[in-house]
This record gives structure tokens, C-alpha cells and sequence, in this order.
């Protein structure tokens, strides 16, 4: 068996500093070799068991080329995964990447990172550009130690606390707080698990994407996977599907028209249909999911404000569909973020708003570009469409004490409404009872090394 550091990952650099790698497991059945597995099953009777024989004497390569794949559809590629981890992208590009219903990965945490450090991209290169980041990571690092101590003024230590877990707890909230003011080019890391079909389709949109930095990425994560998976991918493209590619993303992509402070904005379920499932809504337990069949009674549209770092986490919730919001300074900056800032820091950071607002203004950019310069405590313009399986799962969770206090309070805010509309067919939503306490346990939600 071949040792981990015997492995040969595919890697590609990208010119922010950052790279692309795809994660090679050493398997003896590759990812390719395991979807044409699935394929020749479905073409004849004899079983798995032949299949496994002539892999094992053609070996991977040679059993891929012996075949013609005639199956002619691309669900062959469902049936292979891999891993790609990118490292040393923009929060915008991380977030066009998750932007994707069956994404499946982890990225970087801001709660339990210290982006003190990060390098920010400044896509134009220009010396107001840096200027403008470096000033926000100025106002970063001192926040962050101040707001340490007035956090344990605020939530002193409970006897029965252990220490490091109250530290960390302090630190989470402390980061929950000044992430506001970090750029949304802060770079960030990420891991894309996904099947070869779904990385085919989501990097055939993301070539086009409004960002030079994401077409770049896009470019970058199809060469790696064509060298790792050359029965998989290919360099052949259709002029009026990328031309109409190229309009979806260059045209309507991001979304931007000033969205309500929280509505319920368009009601397609049946009552009816939903009033036939009255006891079944009624009855489920708490921490339980609907089944999903439920989404036949319709969807319902929600538009809200939320700042883009809070988007960041309610983005991640594929079962409903979202747009991606345009960031922006004219809806204003979160309050809550310059509530939770001591009286001084507060007075601090409204004159640094007001101060980048305006130096941001002058870097005459174009709207998409501009977000690199942007802090994620802006506010944005969200809109989202699902079922009601999808909503209340995420409404549940991102209502709990250990959500980041911008999103919490807008999915309370959707939970009431979505109670409001279907109360009369039963539906329940469990909320945290207490989900404005702070909680010492997000101190232990990192992930630590074992003592
Ligand atoms: C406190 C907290 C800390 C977190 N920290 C991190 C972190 O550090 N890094 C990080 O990367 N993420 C983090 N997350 C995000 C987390 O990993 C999830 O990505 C996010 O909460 C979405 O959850 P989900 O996948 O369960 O929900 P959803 O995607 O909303 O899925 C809900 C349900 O629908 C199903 N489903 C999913 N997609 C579809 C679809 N297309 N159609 C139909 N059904 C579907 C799911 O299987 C699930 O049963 C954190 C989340 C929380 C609450």
C-alpha cells in the first residue's frame, strides 16, 4: 500500500498566491475506474464480479481506454467523486464556488481563525486598493483584543466554566464581531468534495463568472481535474452554450434590488394540499426533519437584508434556492456589529465607515470589483426560494445561540413568519428557547488536536 506522503496530489498554482489541489487517496479503484464501473454494470447481466476481473488485469488506465463509454450521458460522472482543496482565494470566489446545490465541502471558519494575518487580494493591484484593505485590517487587529476584554466584562466566567473553553468562547464571539470589518477580499481556504459530473457542470459557469480572480479559478480547478481525470473532462466547448453561459453569468448573476428588512414575498404552497397534512406537521419532534415529500405543497419566497458575512453562512443551506447578493455599502453597515463595540471602538468605526465609504467611492471600479474593497458587515440584498422541508430545517438551525447574531435573528424573524402563514395547518417550528443567550460551548465547537 502506498504510503500518504508517496502520494502525487495534482496541484496548480494561481497568480493571487493561492492553488488549486486535487487530493489523490492512493484508491486501487480510482474515481474514473469506479463510475465505468457503474456504467458497464447497467450494459449486461453477468454482475460486478466480471467488471472487478478485467480491472484487475488491464489495471485503471487501460481498462478506461478499452472502453467506449456509449452510455452517452453524463450521469456516468455521478458516479465518481474526488476532493479538491483551494487555498488562498477571496471570500467572494469561495462563496462562488458553494454557490451550487449539490456543493459539499468545508471552508474556513472566521469564527475560530484569526484572519489577522490573511492576505487580502487587491485584484486592480493598485496602491489605493491596499490602502483601503490595510485599514481595515488596522481597525481588525485592534478590535479583536479590545473586544476580548470587554466580552469577559460583558460575560464574566461561570465558576463551573473550564477556562480554555471560556477563552475560546470569548474569541469566537470577539471574531464574530470584528469579521464585519474584514474585506470580503480576505482570502480564505476551501475544500470542494463533489462528483466529476458536478464539477464539470459548475466550472462550465464559473469560467464565466463577473470576476477575473473566479474565471481564473475556474481555468485553473478544469486543468487540474483534465490531468487527474483525462476519461472525465475535456477541453471541448459549444460556442451558443458558452455564449449563453457567459450572459447568465455576466448579466444576471448577482442580485441587487433593495430588498425588504424581512418578508415572506410570494405564498405558492397549496393549503389545501398542505391542510392534508395537518397531523404531520403538528407531531414532529424536535431536532426531526419533514420528510421531504412535503415540498409538493409548493414553495414560498423570502427577501431580506443580511450583512455578506452572515450570508456567507446561510448560503451554505443548499436545499433552498438563493441568489447571490451584490456587496455593496448602500444598504449600510450591520448594526448590530457596531452595537456589540465599546463605546470608543464604536466612535472609531463609524469615522472609518464613513472614511472608506468614500475612498471606495473614489476607486471608480466596477460594482463586482468594488466588493474586494468591502467590508463584510455591509448589508445585502438577499432573495430565496424553497419548500417548506428546506426553510424550516434552516430556520431551525441557524436560530439556535450558536449562530452568528445577524443570521440568527433574520431566520427567528422568517420562522415567525413562515408559523404566521401555515398556522392553520399545523405547522410547528422548534426554536432555542434561550437563543440569545451566549453560550460557552461554542468554545468547544472547534476542532482541536486530542490531548
Ligand atoms: C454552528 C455552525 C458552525 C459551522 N461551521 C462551519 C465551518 O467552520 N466551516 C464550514 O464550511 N461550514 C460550517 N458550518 C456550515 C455547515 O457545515 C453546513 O454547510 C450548513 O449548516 C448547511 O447545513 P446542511 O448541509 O445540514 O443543510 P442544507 O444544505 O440546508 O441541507 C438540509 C437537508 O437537505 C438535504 N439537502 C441538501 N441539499 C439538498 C438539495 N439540493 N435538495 C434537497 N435536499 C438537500 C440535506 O442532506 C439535509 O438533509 C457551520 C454551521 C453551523 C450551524
Amino acid at each position: 500500500m502506498a504510503s500518504i506522503d508517496s502520494l502525487s496530489h495534482i496541484r496548480k498554482p494561481l497568480s493571487g498566491g493561492g492553488q488549486v489541489v486535487v487530493l489523490n487517496t492512493g484508491a486501487i479503484i480510482n474515481p474514473e475506474s469506479e463510475a465505468m464501473l457503474q456504467a458497464l454494470h447497467s450494459r449486461s447481466t453477468e454482475g460486478i464480479d466480471g467488471h472487478l476481473k478485467i480491472l484487475a488485469e488491464k489495471g485503471s488506465e487501460k481498462f478506461m481506454a478499452s472502453y467506449y463509454v456509449g452510455y452517452g450521458h453524463k450521469s456516468i460522472g455521478d458516479c465518481g467523486s474526488a476532493t479538491l482543496f483551494i487555498e488562498g482565494v477571496s471570500m467572494l470566489a469561495a462563496k462562488a464556488v458553494q454557490d451550487w446545490k449539490l456543493y459539499s465541502g468545508q471552508e474556513s471558519s472566521t469564527r475560530y481563525i484569526d484572519f489577522a494575518h490573511q492576505a487580502f487580494l487587491n485584484p486592480k493591484g493598485t496602491e489605493s486598493g491596499t490602502a483601503i484593505q490595510e485599514k481595515w485590517r488596522t481597525f481588525y487587529l485592534k478590535a479583536v483584543e479590545e473586544m476580548k476584554e470587554v466580552l469577559k466584562e460583558r460575560f464574566p466566567r461561570a465558576e463551573k466554566e473550564k477556562e480554555a473553553v471560556y477563552e475560546k468562547a470569548i474569541a469566537a464571539r470577539a471574531f464574530d464581531t470584528i469579521r464585519g470589518f474584514l474585506p470580503a477580499g480576505a482570502t480564505t481556504n476551501l475544500a470542494w468534495h463533489g462528483n466529476l459530473r458536478q464539477f464539470a457542470d459548475k466550472t462550465a459557469l464559473l469560467r464565466h463568472h463577473p470576476l477575473a480572480e473566479v474565471r481564473e479559478l475556474a481555468e485553473t480547478i478544469e486543468a487540474a481535474l483534465l490531468e487527474a481525470f483525462p476519461s472525465s473532462f475535456t477541453n471541448q466547448r459549444y460556442e451558443a452554450t458558452e455564449a449563453y453561459a457567459k450572459a447568465v453569468m455576466q448579466q444576471y448573476y448577482y442580485h441587487d434590488p433593495k430588498a425588504p428588512t424581512c418578508a415572506l414575498v410570494h405564498d405558492g404552497v397549496d393549503h389545501t394540499l398542505l391542510a392534508s397534512m395537518h397531523d404531520l406537521l403538528a407531531s414532529r419532534p424536535p431536532k426531526t426533519e419533514l420528510p421531504k415529500w412535503v415540498a409538493t405543497a409548493g414553495d414560498v419566497t423570502f427577501s431580506y437584508q443580511l450583512d455578506f458575512g452572515s450570508f456567507r453562512d446561510i448560503q451554505r443551506h443548499r436545499a433552498i434556492t438563493q441568489r447571490m447578493p451584490l456587496l455593496t455599502t448602500k444598504l449600510g453597515f450591520n448594526e448590530w456589529y457596531l452595537n456589540e463595540l465599546s463605546e470608543s471602538l464604536r466612535t472609531e468605526a463609524e469615522a472609518l465607515l464613513k472614511e472608506q465609504e468614500t475612498a471606495i467611492a473614489t476607486l471608480s471600479l466596477s460594482k463586482e470589483e468594488a466588493q474586494y474593497y468591502t467590508a463584510m458587515g455591509y448589508n445585502t440584498s438577499n432573495y430565496f426560494s424553497g419548500d417548506l422541508p428546506a426553510i424550516v430545517y434552516m430556520v431551525e438551525l441557524r436560530a439556535t445561540r450558536f449562530v452568528h447574531p445577524t443570521l440568527r435573528a433574520q431566520a427567528a424573524h422568517m420562522a415567525h413568519l413562515l408559523e404566521e402563514t401555515f398556522k392553520d395547518e399545523g405547522l410547528v417550528i422548534h426554536l432555542d428557547p434561550e437563543m440569545d443567550r451566549f453560550d460557552v460551548k461554542r468554545g468547544e465547537h472547534d476542532i482541536v488536536k486530542a490531548e
